[in-house]
């Protein structure tokens, strides 16, 4: 495995792996856990060459977000990826990325009617800042297929969108979602918590598996999101930001679970200063 941490020594490489060899590319923020890895081990199965990108994107941080407090471990994610067979690091450096930032500013790309909801409503700009470093990545990286996953639903969501409408050259894999034993989705930013505060985030899973059972018999969206809803915020230490289900493809809300074809339940809330992200499939 080669660790590159700049651009011009990854292009040089790049640009000698045979054309035919299929090459797989996991983009991440680092500070890597068994979600990430079960990414690599996909790409592994499917592709000869597998690359991992380290990269923790400044433009989709707001400014009062944890981009400075993130957690960086190049060194542990390194032996982690070396363990799985990983081929590649890519771990550039923000100027690499953002050569022209402070002089012009960055390219900002939305998606009507998908950017700016959910997720993009809470972190205005976040997803303009994740669609322009994967469109970056992809142009440097060049892979065949690139592996998300659906614990970011809307990102992968997104990125699908973003694939399609420009023409991206690569296929992408959404990938289930990694969970501790206990159910709490497995997140970097899990670090972040205490004891009692990762009790508390167990919420958020219990709530979406409630839900989930609940939705055989019960196809009132309204009742559901009520449901979900008065248990969140009887939890305390927890301040939901939001609960909702919507279609699982345009992510609109729906009024019963029979309107879409797929339907998903996404929750965001606030554990401490810890702001985590879940979300189950209900239907599709
Ligand atoms: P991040 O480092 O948080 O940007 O995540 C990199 C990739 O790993 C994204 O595609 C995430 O959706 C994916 N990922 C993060 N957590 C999990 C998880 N618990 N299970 C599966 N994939 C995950």
């Amino acid at each position: 495995m080669q660790v590159i941490s700049d651009l011009a020594g990854f292009k040089a490489i790049r640009s000698t792996i045979d054309p035919t060899i299929r090459i797989g590319f996991v983009p991440t923020m680092g500070a890597l856990h068994e979600g990430h890895a079960s990414l690599v081990e996909r790409s592994r199965a499917d592709n000869e060459i597998t690359i991992v990108s380290i990269f923790v994107n400044p433009t989709q941080f707001g400014p009062h977000e944890d981009f400075h407090k993130y957690p960086r471990k190049l060194d542990e994610d390194a032996l982690l990826l070396e363990k799985l067979g990983v081929d590649y690091i890519f771990a550039p450096q923000v100027s690499d990325i953002y050569p022209n930032r402070q002089s012009t500013g960055n390219i900002a790309i939305t998606i009507p009617g998908l950017t700016g909801i959910l997720e993009g409503k809470s972190r205005p700009g976040h997803f303009e800042g994740v669609l322009l470093v994967v469109s970056i990545l992809f142009n440097i990286v060049r892979p065949h297929r690139a592996y998300f996953g659906i614990k970011d639903y809307q990102q992968c969501l997104l990125i699908q969108h973003l694939v399609k409408d420009l023409h991206f050259p690569l296929e992408i894999i959404p990938c289930p979602i990694l969970r501790a034993p206990d159910g709490l989705a497995l997140s970097s930013r899990n670090a972040y918590l205490s004891e009692g505060e990762r009790r508390t985030a167990l919420s958020l899973s219990q709530t979406l598996s409630d839900i989930k059972v609940m939705a055989a018999t019960q196809p009132d969206v309204a009742h559901l999101e009520d449901y979900a809803i008065n248990k969140l915020n009887r939890s305390s230490g927890l301040r939901l930001d939001y609960f909702e289900i919507v279609d699982g493809n345009k992510l609109q809300h729906i009024s019963y679970l029979h309107e879409a074809e797929k339907v998903v339940a996404l929750v965001a809330a606030y554990v401490g200063k810890t702001r985590l992200i879940d979300n189950i499939m209900l239907k599709g």
